[in-house]
């Protein structure tokens, strides 16, 4: 079994119901269940295209699922809540981004685990602290609790 977090995003639609949705499908997957689910945030989109703001939260789940396999899964429940592959960082009902598999490091043309932009996000880091803070980064080599406060010195 393996421990991976999971960062859940909205900007489309009914946002609330769609991360709350999305939850149910992440539980409802083979050999899968959540082990905690952060509160939700509200976040304003970063750059262009002008969008609505972001609903975004953190769900740690174990699953039998090996990341390709978990990977796959996420994206067939993205296309089942109506997802359509527009522009990068453009407006969508649902995103599911592995950030954690364990403590693997993954560089493949579908997956990069840890996820690439984890540590320069404060709506990805704030939920995971919430769930976890001592959760580590095996490649920066840091807990969340580290990466956030590191980045809220970056920002100010
Ligand atoms: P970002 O990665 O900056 O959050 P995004 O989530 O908007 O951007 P998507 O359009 O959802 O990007 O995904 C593009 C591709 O990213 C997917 O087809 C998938 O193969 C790839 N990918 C690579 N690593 C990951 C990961 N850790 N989690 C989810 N998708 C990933
Ligand atoms: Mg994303
Ligand atoms: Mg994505």
């Amino acid at each position: 079994m393996g421990i991976s977090y999971i960062a859940l995003g909205s900007n489309m639609g009914d946002r609330e119901k769609n991360l709350k949705d999305a939850l149910e499908h992440i539980a409802a997957l083979p050999r899968t269940k959540i082990i905690k689910s952060s509160s939700i945030y509200e976040t304003e989109p970063v750059g262009e295209p002008k969008q609505r703001p972001f609903y975004n939260a953190v769900v740690k789940i174990e699953t039998a699922l090996d990341p390709e396999r978990l990977l796959q899964k996420l994206q067939e429940t993205e296309a089942a809540f109506g997802r359509v592959r527009r522009e990068k960082w453009g407006p969508r009902t649902l995103d599911l981004d592995i950030l954690l598999y364990d403590q693997q490091i993954i560089a493949t043309d579908k997956l990069t685990v840890p996820h690439p932009l984890m540590a320069e996000r404060t709506f990805v880091l704030e939920p995971l602290v919430e769930i976890d803070p001592e959760t580590y980064h095996p490649v920066l080599e840091k807990t969340a609790a580290e990466l956030l406060r590191e980045l809220m010195d970056k920002n100010v």
